[in-house]
């Protein structure tokens, strides 16, 4: 029997929908709509792309952009300067400073002195101790949106063995920490791993992030097992996952497509985490 498919652009429209809907109760609130701050340092075309899509969807639900477009040579003080008024400008709910940046610039230092409160790529060494420690904060978009996927299925994590491919800071380790926190059984594998075919094979919810086109065949899944691929492989022939769909669909019973699956989830959680932050400073008060 074929996998149902999980629409991640229709999950993504619903919750664009509601964050929509939130910010018109926030605006009637407190008179002024949630601000997202990007900064792109440089002119990486395709960097340049992910900034106007995050823009355009900002304005969709209301949420009011600013970006802010350096030069590719602009000195560290500069960069650190900006996000410190950032950090304190009132009108700014949430800051993102898109990665990589160029060479001479450190992105983890950069990133890390965003706010904790207006974290909203979930990335700051504070936002993943939050999460290390099962604490409220704001979470990494993709992977909270693998969550709102997994939920929208009625996947229940409670007691099940959840395996995550890749242990990258932006997505795997974060994955792995949301699923504990579901009370998931959890394993984390990477380049290293012996038997990789084997331990997923254990798996009864599979989640694969590793970049490596259509890696994961129908003999490394578990019959039934839900499939996630959060993989994007660009090639000739178009877009496709770390999970080799067409072989894979008959063997799960439920996965997501790519595109259309876990790729449209990161910009409307990024919304969402926009509106948390500004609901956030509006009750506990501005970041000193
Ligand atoms: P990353 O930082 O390059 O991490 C890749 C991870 O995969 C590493 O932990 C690496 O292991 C592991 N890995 C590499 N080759 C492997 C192999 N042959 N077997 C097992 N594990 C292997 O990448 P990332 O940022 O996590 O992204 C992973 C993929 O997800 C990419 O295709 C990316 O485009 C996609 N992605 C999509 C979205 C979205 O919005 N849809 C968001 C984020 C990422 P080691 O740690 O041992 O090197």
């Amino acid at each position: 029997m074929s996998a149902e498919i999980i629409d991640g652009r229709a999950i993504a429209a619903k919750v664009r929908e509601e964050v929509a809907r939130d910010v018109e109760r926030f605006v009637a609130r407190h008179g002024r709509p949630p601000g997202l701050a990007t900064i792109l340092v440089g002119d990486d075309p395709a960097s340049a792309i992910y900034i106007n899509g995050k823009q355009k969807a900002s304005r969709e639900v209301g949420i009011e952009p600013f970006h802010h477009q350096l030069p590719a040579d602009t000195p560290t003080e500069e960069v650190e300067a900006l996000i410190e008024r950032l950090n304190a400008d009132d009108a700014v709910s949430g800051i993102l400073c898109q990665l990589p940046v160029p060479d001479h610039l450190d992105g983890v230092h950069l990133t890390g002195l965003i706010d904790a409160r207006k974290d909203v790529d979930g990335l700051t060494p504070l936002s993943a101790g939050y999460l290390a420690l099962g604490r409220a904060g704001l979470r990494p978009c993709t992977p909270a949106g693998v969550m709102v996927l997994l939920d929208e299925a009625g996947v229940a994590l409670e007691g099940q063995r959840a395996v995550v491919v890749g242990r990258s800071n932006l997505f795997g380790k974060p994955m792995a920490q949301l699923l504990l926190g579901a009370n998931a059984t959890v394993t984390t594998a990477h380049s290293r791993t012996q038997d990789l075919p084997g331990v997923c094979r254990e798996a009864d919810v599979l989640i694969v992030a590793v970049g490596r086109d259509r890696m994961v065949k129908a003999d490394w899944v578990k019959p039934g097992a839900v499939v996630i691929d959060v993989g994007m492989n660009r090639s000739d022939d178009g877009l496709h996952g770390d999970v080799d769909f067409e072989d894979v669909k008959d063997a799960a019973s439920w996965i997501t497509p790519v595109p259309g699956g876990v790729g449209p989830m990161t910009i409307a959680m990024l919304l969402r985490n926009t509106l948390n932050a500004a609901e956030l400073v509006a009750r506990e008060g501005a970041p000193a």
